[in-house]
């Protein structure tokens, strides 16, 4: 057998130690998984309905590559988000299970057209084009599960031209892993190569040309970025 074209790239990250490459299958975010941000978006959580959205796995931008300024839009906006990464699968996955499904952990942007999500929400339209469009998720290397020591005290941020935009103990996320990749199972089978955006605390802001990123899982992962 043949294709009839050309097979399209498998998207893929590096691995912290490696020389092996993440390759992606899907990509999965919750919204809404930090009080203080659901707060700033004047929204509420709704805590016993986690949110879940999707991006395409060619939206990730690796390796520290510029993120293009995208069309159609003058707000775009930053969110810092732990990155989980799974090297197991399933459905109905228990909360005690999830931790072994787990192949590392990173850090990247889940950017955001904001004004055009605004629209979306005033007409009941879908995210698509407010979340998923190219380049819309930077990601950084994964540090595998094994090596990766975090807890409710580990700290998530992000600065832009070296001014501190966003931060956030782990410990604030409304859902915490476990919950997220059961409650994700009841609603897609997961698999091997599936990263999940975990959701942003407070603080997202608009992004210009020029800025330059870095986004930090302090001690497990970190990306320095440029949009261009
Ligand atoms: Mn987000």
């Amino acid at each position: 057998m043949t294709y009839a074209i050309a097979t399209p790239a498998v998207p893929s990250l590096p691995i912290i130690g490696s020389d092996q490459r993440f390759p992606i299958r899907r990509v999965f975010c919750i919204g809404r998984n930090y009080a203080e941000h659901a707060r700033e978006m004047g929204a509420v959580v709704d805590k016993s309905a986690p949110m879940f959205f999707c991006k395409p796995a060619d939206a990730v931008v690796s390796d520290g590559a510029d993120v293009p300024y995208p069309s159609m839009t003058t707000e775009l906006h930053h969110e810092v988000e732990m990155v989980v990464a799974l090297a197991g699968g399933g459905r109905d996955i228990a909360p005690a299970q999830a931790a072994a499904l787990i192949f590392g952990y990173g850090v990247g942007l889940d950017l955001t057209r904001r004004d055009l999500q605004a629209q979306a929400k005033a007409k009941g339209h879908p995210w698509d084009v407010a979340k998923a469009f190219d380049h819309s998720a930077p990601v950084s290397a994964l540090r595998p599960a094994h090596e990766a020591a975090l807890d409710d005290d580990s700290v998530l941020r992000l600065t832009v031209n070296g001014e501190l935009r966003q931060q956030s103990r782990l410990g604030e996320m409304v859902h915490g892993v476990p919950q997220i990749i059961a409650a994700l199972s009841t609603l897609f089978e997961l698999k091997p190569g599936d990263l999940i955006f975990t959701g942003t605390p407070a603080g997202v802001a608009a992004l210009q040309r020029g800025d330059r990123f870095h986004a930090e899982l302090v001690g497990v992962a970190a990306i320095d970025g440029r949009i261009a």
